[in-house]
């Protein structure tokens, strides 16, 4: 049953609501937390791009067993780096991306520390972020609400997916748009943005997968566009990836 969000809409602001509302009732509401220090996760987030988490996080590790200290992963010879985080996937791009982003922050602020970021605006702290090198709108984001609560809304790979079957976002709209689109239609308030983005990105892990979306199981399913087209939607955000899709309808 659709439930009427409590401030004024239009037909995609309804939608995105009402399924914020049936996720929310899946997977409960959660306070902010981060992983780690916000340091550590703008290095791991460049880490992350296109890798598993388990790789990611091997990368992590190996780079700070043999360079314990952000000044010396700063000035460590680049082929060591490479070495050290090669099972991230293309880590002969972001260890350099490392050791700018780091040698950047050190020369501007002293210290290998972006807790500075907490006294800019939101269009400050997103536009500083978004200039260092490998660092896009959505390590920015998650960087800003995860740790300093500002209200901004990161879209990866499954919110994308998850908003766009469902209808929320036209079939062509990227990833990068959708930062702008979705947040332009939701409450500015980070404990909302923080479960919108942790609810659709657990629901695109768990339920609505890439190949085999578990469409009988889903709470989304009676507003779905994707499942109410029977899977033949043309979406960017499974571009080359249709073929093949499996509906399993319960
Ligand atoms: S109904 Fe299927 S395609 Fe639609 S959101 Fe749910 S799992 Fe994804």
């Amino acid at each position: 049953m659709a439930v009427q969000p409590p401030f004024s809409v239009t037909d995609s602001h309804s939608l995105l609501w009402w399924a914020h509302l049936s996720l929310t009732e899946v997977y409960g509401t959660q306070d902010i937390y981060g992983r780690m220090d916000p340091m550590h996760e703008l290095i791991a987030t460049i880490l992350s791009h296109r890798t598993t988490h388990a790789n990611e996080m091997a990368a992590y590790k190996a780079m700070l067993d043999r360079f314990p200290t952000w000044e010396q992963v700063r000035d460590a010879p680049l082929d060591d780096l490479i070495a050290c985080i090669q099972t991230a996937k293309y880590p002969e791009v972001k260890a350099p991306w490392i050791k700018q982003v780091l040698t950047s922050i050190i020369d501007e602020r002293g210290a290998a520390t972006v807790d500075f970021l907490s006294d800019m605006s939101t269009e400050e702290a997103m536009s500083w972020l978004t200039n260092l090198p490998g660092v896009g709108l959505k390590t920015a984001s998650l960087l800003l609400l995860f740790y300093f609560r500002k209200p901004v809304l990161p879209v990866d790979t499954h919110v994308h997916r998850v908003t766009q079957r469902v209808g929320v976002l036209g079939p062509k709209v990227s990833a990068e748009r959708a930062h702008k689109l979705l947040l332009e239609q939701l409450p500015k308030d980070p404990v909302v943005l923080f479960n919108v983005h942790k609810h659709f990105y657990w629901h695109g892990q768990r339920v609505c997968t890439w190949y085999t979306p578990k469409c009988s199981e889903c709470a989304l399913a009676s507003q779905c566009a994707f499942y109410q087209s029977g899977g033949t939607l043309e979406l960017s955000s499974t571009a080359g990836r249709n073929t093949g899709l499996q509906i399993r309808i319960g």
